[in-house]
Parts: C-alpha cells; sequence; structure tokens
C-alpha cells in the first residue's frame, strides 16, 4: 500500500487539504498505513478527526490494527464502543486476543459472538478452536466441530487439522483419530497434529507406526513428533535409527530441535555421557533448549556433577529465565545440597528473577473453565477446596502416600515444605474438581509448568482412592491417570 513512511506522511497532507471531500474508503486506507507503520497515536488521531465514523471496516481496521502492535486492549475498547458490528470484527477481536496468548478472553469473545446469534465464518473456527486447545475446553472445541457438520462445513486440511490438534489436547485422542480418519485432504500438517498428539499421549508404537504409513513426505515438524514419541516412550534404538535416516532417505537435513530431541532421547533412558557427546557434535552453538533438556535428565537421574556443570551454562546463557534456576536448585535439593539451593536464591533475587507461577485451570464442560495459580486464595470456593484438600491428604496417607517436598525452592522447614506442595495449582484443581463434579466422572487439568513429582504420585493414588479419571496436560505432555498409574509410566 504505502511503500514507505514518507509517501504515507505526503497523503496525509493531501488528506488534510481536502477534508471532508474525502471518501471513508481513503480515510480507512490512511489509518491502515499507520497502523502498519505502527504509529498507533497517529491512527487514532486521524481515527477522531474522521467526519463520519460509521463505516465499520473503520472499526474493524482499528481492532486488527491495534491487535497487530500488541495492543489488545486499546482494540477491545474499540470493540466495546461500536454499535454495530459485522462477523469481521468478532474475528479480527478473536484473533487479536490468540496472538496475545489470551485464549480465554478469546473464548468469552467466541460465546459473546454465540449469544448475539452472529453466525461464525469457516476462516475463524481454526483460531477458535486454537484457543480450545490451549485451554483444554473440550466441550467448546466439540461445539464448534458439530456447528461444522450441521452446516455443512468441508473438513479441509486446515480445519481438520485445527481439530485433530484441539482434540488430542484436550485429552481426547479417540476423537482425534476419528477426524483425522476420515479428512480426504491430509496435509503434511494434519499428520504432524496426529503424530504429536499420539506421542504427548505416551503412544509411541502408534506414533512411529503412523509415521512409517504417511503418504507424503516428512517434514522438519514430523520429525520432532516422532522424535519426541520416541524419547517419552524410552525407544532409544528406534529414535536414533529414525534420526540417522533423516537426511538419507528423506532429504530432511536435521536441526537444532532434532538434536534436541536426541539429547532428551539419551538423557531420559539416563543415558547422560552419550546424551553430552551428542551435544558436543552438534555442528552449530548448541541452543540453551538443548542444555536445557540435558539438565532436565540430570534432574531425573540425580546426576549433581554434570547438572551443575550444565546449570552454570544455562545461567550464563538464559539469565533471566527463571525455570532453568529452578531446575538446577531441585537438582541441589535431591542431593540434599541446601547450601547451593540456597545461593541459587541468592542469585536469583540479586538479579531481579521472578518465577513463572505454577497455574493450572480446569474445563467443568458447559464453556466453564476455572483457573487456579499455586497457592491462590483468590477463588470464591477456596475455603471448601482447602478443606477438601486436607481430607485429601488424610486418605491417601492411609494408602501410604508420603509428601515429597523435594522439589519446593526454599529452604523453608519440613513442615511448611509439605504446605507448599499441597498448594500447588493442580492440587487446587483437582480439590475444586472433586468438590463440583459428579463422583466416577473425568477431570481435565492443564498445566503452564511441568507437574513435579509430588503432584504427580498424589494424583495417582487420588485416581485410585476416589475412583476418578483425572487427566492433566502439563507444558510437553499428558498424564492419564486412572486406577493408580498414569500413562506416562512415570517417565516424564
Ligand atoms: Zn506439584
Ligand atoms: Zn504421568
Amino acid at each position: 500500500m504505502y511503500a514507505s513512511f514518507g509517501r504515507l506522511v505526503e497523503a496525509r497532507r493531501i488528506l488534510d487539504d481536502k477534508g471532508g471531500e474525502v471518501d471513508a474508503v481513503c480515510w480507512n486506507a490512511m489509518i491502515d498505513g499507520y497502523l502498519r507503520f505502527g504509529e498507533v497515536e497517529a491512527a487514532r488521531e486521524l481515527f477522531e478527526s474522521m467526519p463520519d465514523r460509521s463505516m465499520i471496516s473503520t472499526w474493524n481496521a482499528m481492532i486488527s490494527g491495534f491487535s497487530r502492535c500488541g495492543m489488545v486492549e486499546v482494540a477491545r475498547e474499540f470493540f466495546d464502543e461500536m454499535k454495530e458490528r459485522d462477523e469481521i470484527s468478532w474475528s479480527a477481536m478473536i484473533d487479536g486476543y490468540i496472538q496475545e496468548g489470551c485464549f480465554m478472553e478469546a473464548l468469552e469473545i467466541f460465546h459473546q459472538m454465540q449469544k448475539e446469534k452472529i453466525r461464525p465464518r469457516k476462516f475463524v473456527l481454526p483460531s477458535v478452536l486454537s484457543a480450545c486447545a490451549n485451554l483444554g475446553a473440550l466441550d467448546q472445541g466439540r461445539w464448534i466441530h458439530t456447528y461444522a457438520k450441521r452446516n455443512s462445513i468441508q473438513l479441509d486440511g486446515v480445519l481438520g487439522t485445527s481439530l485433530v490438534d484441539m482434540y488430542a489436547k484436550c485429552g481426547r485422542i479417540d476423537l482425534a483419530w476419528e477426524v483425522f480418519e476420515k479428512m480426504s485432504n491430509k496435509e503434511v500438517s494434519s499428520w504432524n497434529a496426529m503424530i504429536g498428539g499420539l506421542a504427548m499421549h505416551g503412544r509411541a508404537e502408534d506414533a512411529i507406526d503412523l509415521f512409517s504409513k504417511m503418504d507424503i513426505n516428512p517434514n522438519e515438524i514430523t520429525f520432532v513428533g516422532v522424535l519426541n514419541a520416541c524419547a517419552h516412550g524410552g525407544l532409544v534404538q528406534k529414535g536414533l535409527t529414525i534420526f540417522n535416516s533423516m537426511r538419507k532417505e528423506y532429504g530432511v537435513e536435521p536441526q537444532i530441535e532434532h538434536y534436541g530431541c536426541i539429547v532428551d532421547l539419551l538423557g531420559r533412558a539416563g543415558l547422560l555421557t552419550e546424551a553430552e557427546k551428542v551435544v558436543s557434535s552438534i555442528p552449530t552453538e548448541p541452543t540453551p533448549a538443548v542444555w536445557g533438556a540435558l539438565l532436565g535428565a540430570c534432574r531425573k537421574h540425580g546426576n549433581v556433577e554434570l547438572g551443575e556443570r550444565v546449570g552454570k551454562i544455562l545461567l550464563e546463557l538464559e539469565p533471566q529465565n527463571s525455570g532453568r534456576y529452578t531446575l538446577l536448585s531441585n537438582i541441589y535439593a535431591k542431593a540434599g545440597r541446601w547450601e547451593e539451593v540456597g545461593e541459587v536464591r541468592k542469585l536469583m533475587k540479586e538479579r531481579g528473577i521472578k518465577t513463572t507461577p505454577g497455574t493450572s485451570i480446569i474445563d467443568l464442560g458447559r464453556g466453564e473453565v476455572h483457573k487456579f495459580i499455586i497457592g491462590d486464595g483468590s477463588h470464591p470456593q477456596v475455603k471448601d477446596i482447602y478443606q477438601m484438600l486436607d481430607k485429601v491428604k488424610e486418605r491417601l496417607q492411609m494408602e501410604g502416600y508420603e509428601p515429597d517436598p523435594s522439589q519446593v525452592l526454599f529452604d523453608i522447614d519440613e513442615e511448611e515444605k509439605e504446605t507448599a506442595v499441597w498448594q500447588h495449582s493442580e492440587k487446587l484443581a483437582i480439590g475444586f474438581g472433586l468438590i463440583n463434579t459428579s463422583p466416577g466422572t473425568t477431570i481435565r487439568i492443564v498445566k503452564n509448568l511441568r507437574v513435579c513429582e509430588d503432584c504427580h504420585s498424589a494424583t495417582k493414588l487420588i485416581s485410585q482412592v476416589y475412583n476418578r479419571e483425572i487427566i492433566v496436560r502439563d507444558r510437553i505432555r499428558y498424564h492419564h491417570f486412572r486406577n493408580g498409574a498414569c500413562s506416562c509410566k512415570d517417565f516424564w
């Protein structure tokens, strides 16, 4: 549109000269131009000086423009002020929220859209599905699937793949599979979503099997999925074979992510020396993610010596990433080296690092989603939840459960640490779920961080004692807790 900012300024001069004679299309183009150059204030000023602001398209341009500039709240102000909206206004607002990672807000807008009986167009559905996938909002995602069926909207590559991804991420790998099988025009991304989904659910063999049945050439992402499946399934040999075949058989050059998968594969299996060798064999500089995989393996296998070395490299490379400090501190704590735990904590304080608080979201169905933060006291039912958790803890202790506070970062006394692990966000969500859902029904939770060891063993027991299936999606994978066991086979 405007090749340079200079041309835009020139156009503005002409517009100012002509004032009221210029039609709305020109004004829109001008506003859009400003927003494309990130000139939000100029755009707003121009908008306010427009003689006629009745055109919906102008408002829509403001909404998508401000969203694009990362100012979704301002976009929302425009959205709320609109007297009349069309589907584009709604979709622009939904997309704006999704780009900013505000998935709950995106779904809220979608709800409102349904209430006002605005029929969503096909192109907005994948965006809403990605919000559902992120929140684990299964019912809402299903609603979209039904809506598409009822309105004979064809499941093309994009929409079908979004559905596969949503079902997989909402814990229904069976429904993901159903959609995948029915899709007539599968794209490589469809295969990737299905393989990645199986990997997340710990179905390594099925992921590899599906990979071998691909009728189009896999790409880089496919290999990340299938190698992850091997890593989480403990299939070391298979993973190495696939990695070695990438270039030769498929013409896909291994990238740093694939090396990362191999480091993870070996590290998880306890082959730490081999994993370290792979790190030093990488043709480019290893990324923090690669070192992170190695550090994770050190934590899992209690290797303090290597963990300390890798941890220090990571703190140099990513001094602002709180997760690295937590992991290193966990390694020290597991070895009972409290002095070093204190040092890591001091370093964090000096550098002003804040940890990402653990957050869990529970989906009650019917579009009702509740969010809990570690140590949360803000939920209206907070008293009942803590009371429930006290009861749960007692029942678990009768079954032989002992709290494992080794992953609490602080050097506080044992009793306080025990209290701290019972305030983890997923425990709060489970407590809430036990109170607010019918006996025997499945509890679905999405967590932003990795599940800690204490929550993992407590949840296994809860699934048995309370006869509940509990599905927890953590930062990277799925845990299906059933009858006292987890689908990850304690390998996560
Ligand atoms: Zn925990
Ligand atoms: Zn698990």
